[in-house]
């Protein structure tokens, strides 16, 4: 496989699929925002980190040597009330703010590797890079687009939106005007001129945990500003691609373009990708509104919207079969339907592996069900070509897929496929499910064979029995013993379930 392939992406910018072409051939330098770790992760952050996976593992199979930086904000990122994230989580757990951080950091990594994500090649703290957002303050300071009002300093958008004419709004499609009459009232307390002004510096305030010395006041940067600066320092003024969820091209992404512009006067990035949202109940999926379901939820099946546990394989596979630019709403039947598309393909490719390939048999002409599988496989890598399609990749793939069932059914004879087109067919599932996908076969882990089934049903028998006979030592007993083993036993309507946590 190399860059040969033309990759088509959606960009942002132009509301198109342009073609991809990077900036330094055969590199790609791809910026994502990572997550505000005050914490625990919900799936519908899983599912946008998932996405670009997917796009950076394919831009590693098509041979490019990807740079792939996610931060971590853990500071700066303030509440609709103007709080700290990071300082309201610590305040409420009475740790150090970098404790949080540290929890958080470390769940949100064990996340990304129970969902077999490959990590960033570097991911960036706010915190680590304090100096470098000083200096790009101060470089916005010295082009004339911030003022300091009382030692906080404000972007200036009108003047800056006037002088560069059509790039703020460019991510978010907002038009100006718009964006003035939504921001028209100005706070009483607000130091900002105009309301669409945002702050790059903030002065400290006696609640705030975490400050720095800077030319302006004690205090902390502006969370739109960590991004600018850590792009810039490992991606250069310049790069190829800029990623995040949907919900962050305003006010996030648009802040950080302006400010990119208006320190260097440069774009930051050539592409801007966006992957769209998770639903739950057919709203965003949230924890501030209590709308979500917890990973750790999801996999032990305690998620009181869901009948059973899934496994993290089912729920990446989820994923994938919508197209990272669609909704995807998460029910438990679209969760059994993944369930039934993730075992199905697992298991098809078990048989296509073990078919003999019979080079002698063969009689060396192409047939029709050779030319049909060729043209499927190529359909697959087209899926991906425009723009990451895993939807059109995964059906591509079941095509292929009723094949191999034909010859093991007999329903065709093992050489109706050309010894070579079976090879190829047998690689191909290989490098999608495995490098591509990024799945994983978990039925070892979830113990399907059975036995592990087995026991727990036995288990929880006795359990049962003990609770019916008021023997609460036991019950308990067994509760506490398999809450050691890290497994959690659910009491509902339909009865008794477990997961592993
Ligand atoms: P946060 O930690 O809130 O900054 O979010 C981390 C990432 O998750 C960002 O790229 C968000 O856009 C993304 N995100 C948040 N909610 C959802 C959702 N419901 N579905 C998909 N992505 C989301
Ligand atoms: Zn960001």
């Amino acid at each position: 496989m190399n860059q040969a392939r033309s990759l088509r992406i959606y960009n942002t910018l132009t509301g198109k699929k342009e073609i991809f072409e990077p900036i330094v051939p055969g590199h790609v330098g791809m910026y994502v925002c990572g997550p505000t770790v005050y914490n625990d992760a919900h799936l519908g952050n899983c599912r946008t980190y998932v996405s670009f996976d997917v796009i950076h593992r394919y831009f590693r199979l098509l041979d490019y040597k990807v740079r792939y930086v996610r931060n971590i904000t853990d500071v700066g990122h303030l509440t609709d009330d103007g709080e700290d994230r990071m300082a309201k989580g610590s305040k409420l757990a009475q740790l150090e703010p970098m404790e949080v951080a540290q929890r958080y950091t470390v769940g949100f990594h064990e996340m990304m590797r129970i969902l077999n994500t490959l990590p960033p090649s570097i991911e960036p703290r706010a915190t680590g890079h304090i100096p470098e957002q000083i200096e790009m303050v101060q470089d916005i300071l010295d082009r004339g687009y911030a003022y300091e009002k009382n030692g906080s300093v404000y972007f200036n958008v009108p003047k800056f939106a006037a002088e560069n004419p059509g790039t703020y709004g460019s991510v978010s499609g907002r038009i100006l005007e718009d964006l003035y009459a939504e921001t028209r009232e100005l706070k009483s307390q607000d130091e900002k001129e105009h309301p669409a002004d945002f702050a790059i510096w903030m002065k400290g305030r006696p609640q705030d945990l975490m400050l720095w010395k800077s030319p302006w006041s004690v205090g902390f940067p502006g969370w739109h500003l960590e991004c600018s600066a850590m792009s810039t320092k490992y991606l250069g003024k310049t790069f190829d691609i800029h990623g995040g969820g949907n919900d962050l091209k305003f006010p996030h992404h648009e802040n950080e373009v302006a400010q990119n512009f208006g320190s260097c006067g440069c774009a930051p990035a050539k592409l801007w990708m966006h992957a769209n949202m998770l639903l739950l109940n057919n709203k965003k999926m949230s924890k501030s509104d209590g709308n979500t379901i917890s990973p750790a939820e999801l996999f032990t099946g305690t998620s009181q919207h869901t009948s059973k546990a899934y496994s993290p394989m089912v729920v990446r596979f989820f994923m994938l079969m919508a197209h990272y630019r669609s909704t995807l709403d998460i029910t438990d039947e679209a969760l059994l339907a993944a369930e039934k598309g993730f075992k199905k393909l697992m298991e098809t490719n078990k048989i296509l592996q073990s078919l003999p390939v019979d080079s002698k048999a063969f009689d060396g002409s192409e047939n029709d069900h050779d030319r049909a599988i060729l043209e499927l496989i190529e359909e697959a890598y087209k899926g991906m070509d425009d723009d990451f399609n895993t939807a059109i990749a995964i059906a591509s793939l079941n095509e292929i897929g009723s094949y191999v069932h034909k010859i093991a059914n007999q329903q065709l004879p093992a050489d109706a496929i050309a010894p070579w087109v079976l090879e190829k067919m047998k690689s191909t599932f290989e490098t999608f499910i495995f490098n591509i996908f990024g799945l994983k076969d978990d039925s070892a882990e979830s113990g399907d064979d059975g036995t592990i089934d087995g026991l727990m049903s036995l288990i929880l028998d006795i359990r049962n029995h003990a609770r019916t006979q008021k023997d609460w030592t036991t019950s308990d007993k067994i509760r506490d013993t398999l809450s050691e083993l890290g497994i959690q036993v659910k009491d509902g309507k339909e009865g008794v379930s477990w997961g592993k946590a």
